[in-house]
């Protein structure tokens, strides 16, 4: 069966990487959950996608220049008064559900890795028992290389963004993932086909695919027999799968 995440909370049914989309998604019965995580200055770890904070946040700058007290005094965008959560709370809010989490470890507003950023969040996800129930993501293969070598994880994938796949092409992308020990990439949906997905899945790579969100994409991945995708409308991912799935 075809997993389904819901991407930063169902950022298409609730504000994205909010309390209220998490709050939203624990109440689904999807598999995983997908979030992005930043550093703060004073070595917390936040949870939001951009590197900076002008998108979602009636502040403005990059995450990692706000001590959290600072970004605790945000507002998220699309709520009356959210706050931007920590990873503990994340992790907290969703261990007593069966929902296991998604994390993608982000990068700063020079593209390059946040020093340490990954080796913290598998220290907080270990003192919560909950590495086990995560799979760690990045569009940056180095990263999620640290993370096979890390360990005891529920999985690890690579983000092959377009314009990667573009320049190397899936022979590329198989050579980058052994360079990296990966065993699984996640492609945009709309880049897939079954060439692609037949290329990858004969060099003994697991498949996914993110940004699945129109019936037309949710049924192809489904068709596809994806390991998992990502969906920023989770609700209909669940009613296509089930249809599809009548004895689950
Ligand atoms: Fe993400």
């Amino acid at each position: 069966m075809t997993l389904i995440a819901s991407h930063r909370g169902g950022s298409l049914e609730a504000p994205e990487n909010s309390p209220t989309s998490f709050r939203h998604t624990a109440g689904l019965a999807v598999e995983q959950v997908e979030f992005d995580i930043h550093p703060t200055a004073d070595g917390q770890i936040v949870v939001i996608h951009d590197a900076t904070l002008d998108r979602t946040t009636d502040g403005g700058g990059p995450v990692a220049a706000h001590t959290l007290a600072e970004l605790r005094r945000l507002t998220l965008k699309g709520t009356t008064a959210d706050r931007i959560m920590t990873l503990p709370e994340v992790i907290e809010l969703f261990r007593p559900t069966g929902i296991g989490l998604r994390m993608e470890v982000k990068y700063g507003t020079d593209h390059r890795p946040y020093p340490g950023l990954l080796a913290h969040a598998l220290r907080l996800l270990d003192a919560a028992g909950m590495r086990h129930r995560t799979v760690i993501t990045s569009f940056q293969a180095p990263v999620v290389g640290e993370a096979v070598q890390a360990g005891s994880l529920a999985g690890t994938i690579w983000l092959v963004a377009p314009a990667v796949l573009d320049d190397i092409g899936p022979a590329g992308v198989v050579a980058v993932a052994e360079a990296h020990a990966i065993p699984h990439v996640g492609i945009r949906a709309n880049r897939l086909d079954d060439a692609i997905a037949a290329h990858l899945r004969a060099a003994g790579l697991g498949l996914g695919a993110w940004a699945v969100n129109d019936e037309d994409a949710i049924r192809h991945m489904l068709a596809l027999g994806v390991e998992v995708f990502t969906t920023d409308i989770p609700t209909r991912a669940l009613a296509l799968r089930a249809a599809q799935e009548p004895s689950r």
